[in-house]
């Protein structure tokens, strides 16, 4: 599973306390100091860690369980529930509430995002929308190909032109083109690789000005561990993040870069991709996947 050695590490950690005969100060610290070893060796953003591991120690310490509750096991569901709100309470799907809505998706080439696109647009079709796809990727030609080969079985229509130059204008021009068509959904794919950075940063900045979209998904590839924190605040830069895809979990990954995406956009994740096929997108469960971190 997913975070398999994550869960372990954090798993062992509960367990010293389930065993422990006596739950004093000392040990508290020990499982805290546990917890946060488990959570720096899987990438996640240090000073994310120590936030999150003072909260647990500060209310392990100071929290008295409630009637008929025992120390061990109020301390285990203070590890549940900041572990929980702190990758979002609730599991949120994407709210369709305005037609067409126009959502963005954003994210560094070889994420997952051309097939990322598909997925959502297979899932809002599933879900009873009619779903339009812009592919305003300029820098690479075959982005249009693939994201047509993806989703033609379905009959989901994409608006590309490979000869076009202009990221921006394409964005534009698809958006306008599948408003007309009065789509539900309309996902505009951008490009995830540009001369440099900057320039891709820029262009995001151009394009989120240009079709105003109701959300920005970033997608991230949740095999990249620390590095997902800078890539996702470059890209926050550009422009506010609402949501985030990410992509790979059905690996041997530990996913602790996508807990510092979290961090650094201050967006929820909301899918995750578990394949390479077109319904291998799963809606994010953030108590569903703490159980079973924890469980
Ligand atoms: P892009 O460059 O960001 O558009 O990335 P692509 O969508 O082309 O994906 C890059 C590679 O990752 C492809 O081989 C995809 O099949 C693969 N991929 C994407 N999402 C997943 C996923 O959730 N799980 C697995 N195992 N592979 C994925």
């Amino acid at each position: 599973m997913v975070l398999d050695k994550l869960g372990q590490s954090l798993n062992n950690a509960l367990r010293k306390l389930a065993r422990a005969s006596t739950v004093d100060e000392a040990l508290v610290r020990e499982v805290v100091r546990d917890i946060q070893r488990a959570l720096l060796t899987s990438d996640v953003n240090v000073r994310l860690v120590l936030d999150l591991t003072k909260k647990i120690e500060k209310r392990a310490l100071e929290e008295k369980p409630p009637a008929g509750v025992s120390k061990k096991e109020h301390i285990i569901k203070i590890v549940y529930e900041e572990l929980t709100s702190f990758l979002g309470k609730e599991a949120k799907p994407i709210e369709i509430k305005e037609k067409p809505t126009i959502l963005l998706t954003v994210g560094i080439q070889g994420s997952g995002k051309t097939t990322s696109v598909a997925k959502l647009a297979r899932y809002f079709q599933k879900h009873g929308y009619k779903v339009g796809l812009v592919c305003s990727d300029t820098w690479r030609p075959g982005a249009y190909f693939q994201l047509k080969q993806l989703v033609e079985p379905y009959g989901i229509e994409v608006f590309g032109d490979p000869e076009e130059k202009d990221a921006v204008k394409l964005a534009k021009e698809g958006v306008e083109y599948f408003k007309k068509k009065g789509v539900d959904v309309i996902i505009v794919d951008s490009a995830g690789r540009h001369k440099e950075e900057k320039g891709l940063i820029e262009e995001m900045k151009q394009i989120s000005n240009a079709i105003n979209p109701h959300e920005v998904i970033l997608v991230i590839d949740g095999t990249i561990g620390q590095q997902a924190y800078n890539q996702a605040l470059a890209f926050k830069e550009a422009t506010p993040i609402g949501s985030i895809i990410v992509t790979k979990l059905d690996g041997s990954a530990k996913g602790g870069g996508a807990l510092s995406a979290v961090v650094a956009t201050g967006a929820p994740i909301k899918f995750i991709g578990v394949g390479e096929k077109i319904d291998d997108l799963e809606p994010f469960d953030p108590k569903r996947f703490v159980s079973r971190l924890l469980g």
